[in-house]
């Protein structure tokens, strides 16, 4: 009888536990999915002469060079003269000087020199096109057809540069002055780690004694329906931290010698025991705040399962982080991935080497540092000889920018101008960008390119056939002088 009882209890409390958690998942505060009928502002056309300035800039070659000495900088010089020959309103009106003879600064003086400035970045450096074959037209050929221009650079990320430059033109054309002062700082080496151009920047600004309002950079983009799997919207992602970086090259010894009397156990060996020990021991996956916002902005599209585990996440946190860990997109925003990308033995087949190397790269998620990721090497290689060695780059992850400063606010309102149906959220930027070497400018770093990319456009990025539409290229001209015209006004409408 009394057991009966008991279990009668326990159904009950599960029902009622059950009941709570539903109406937690109706009454979760989601973002609301975007139905607005609006289609949007009307963005201005492109000209045809904005169209042949992006072409001509997109066909100097400014492939930036690993070993910054061996860059061939005469592409950079005519892109520098290009620029002053083609702008020439913005190089008379705006203060240009160079740091490092390739850092490019433009200064537009605002109406109030006591706000903060504001700061807007991009790389004029591309990567190398690679296989001529994957191109519909050769990488520098700026090639307009079918509504697109082709060539590398077009989205990563001289479509930013040109756009802030053909912006200010039209604002300077009607005479416009900015509230506060406005910078624009040009890297010539972001592809190749920022050490020589965004680094040395962001000092100079420093020992001036400059800080800034916000700061806005690449590392976002709008992702096209469908990109994210069970969410039908469009979805703006703002970059608003991004994750470190740790390529570790991994020695591990052993006895060499011919293969025809080989040791019990060779380097190569254990060099695959370790490897298999940090696949298999990843580090934690975790929801840090920006992420949980993220989760919040796109659950009011999902399914009711989905939505009922983002609203009680107290208790479904595990089971949420397993299926988040399965899609290589959501595993890579919830914890610091590992992936093995260099292995090296011996030359000969009948070769043992005594010594084996591997490199693993490591991407930090805001909460973990680079010593915890070695401890976490020596961990996966406890009882071997191993050496660990940083090959180049590495970086502990960036701050978190808050969601809640008027840089945010502006960049949001202005995207929902342009893309009045998306889902705008704070995001974590995967790859790295120049934007982080500014923290010590500014609190407040942004992220996001104005663009709306497919899946096949987004592997272009840094990959064969790189094209912009021209509708892309339209938006992020228009972006840019909503920005630079909006900053200062008084935030109308759904700022939420
Ligand atoms: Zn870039």
């Amino acid at each position: 009888m009394r057991v009966k009882r008991i279990l009668g209890l326990i159904i009950l409390l599960l029902v009622v536990l059950l009941f709570g958690m539903v109406l937690k998942t109706i009454f979760h505060p989601f973002a609301e999915s975007t139905t607005s009928e609006t289609t949007g502002l009307d963005i201005p056309e492109l000209t045809s002469d904005q169209i042949q300035r992006f072409s001509r800039g997109i066909q100097i070659a400014t492939v930036s060079d690993s070993e910054y000495s061996k860059t061939n900088f005469l592409p950079f010089k005519k892109y520098i003269q290009f620029l002053k020959q083609n702008y020439p309103l913005i190089f008379q009106k705006m203060n240009f000087y160079t740091i490092n003879d390739y850092g490019l600064i433009l200064h537009w003086k605002g109406r109030d020199s006591n706000l903060k400035p504001l700061l807007f970045l991009s790389h004029y450096d591309v990567v190398a096109p690679g296989d001529p074959d994957g191109w519909k037209a050769p990488a520098f050929s700026g090639k307009i057809k079918d509504g697109k221009i082709y060539g590398r650079g077009t989205l990563d990320m001289k479509n930013m540069l040109h756009g802030l430059l053909e912006a200010s033109t039209n604002l300077l054309e009607k005479e416009f002055q900015p509230e506060r002062d406005v910078y624009f700082a040009f890297g010539q080496d972001e592809e190749v780690g920022g050490l020589d151009g965004a680094l040395i920047i962001a000092e100079h600004f420093k020992s001036e004694g400059i800080s800034f309002d916000s700061v806005f950079d690449e590392g976002g983009i709008v992702v096209e329906a469908g990109s994210i799997k069970g969410v039908d919207a469009d979805i703006a992602l703002i970059g608003v931290a991004e994750k470190g970086f740790l390529s570790a090259r991994i020695t591990v010894k052993g006895l060499g010698g011919h293969s025809s009397m080989p040791p019990l156990e060779s380097a190569m060996g254990k060099a695959a025991r370790i490897m298999l020990n940090l696949e298999k021991n990843q580090f934690p996956s975790r929801i840090i705040p920006s992420i949980e916002n993220f989760l919040n902005q796109i659950g009011g599209s999902m399914g009711f399962s989905t939505r009922f585990a983002i609203a009680n996440l107290w208790i479904m946190k595990p089971i949420l982080l397993n299926q988040l860990s399965k899609n290589p997109a959501t595993n890579a925003i919830t914890r610091t991935t590992t992936a093995l990308t260099m292995m090296k033995g011996s030359d000969g087949t009948n070769v043992l080497s005594p010594e084996v190397e591997f490199v693993a790269n490591f991407r930090l998620l805001p909460g973990e540092t680079i010593d915890d990721v070695k401890k976490h090497i020596d961990k996966a290689a406890e009882g071997y000889d191993i050496e660990i060695e940083e090959v180049s780059n590495t970086r502990n992850p960036s701050k978190v920018s808050s969601t809640d400063t008027h840089g945010y606010k502006i960049l949001k309102n202005t995207v929902r101008k342009i893309y009045p149906k998306a889902i705008i959220s704070p995001y974590i930027t995967i790859g790295g960008t120049d934007a982080f070497k500014y923290e010590i400018v500014s609190e407040n770093i942004y992220r996001f390119n104005p663009i709306l990319l497919n899946s096949n456009e987004q592997r272009s990025i840094h990959n064969q056939n790189e094209y912009i539409s021209l509708e892309n290229y339209k938006r992020t001209i228009f972006f840019f002088e909503t920005m630079l015209k909006n900053y200062d006004e008084t935030l109308t409408g759904n700022t939420k």
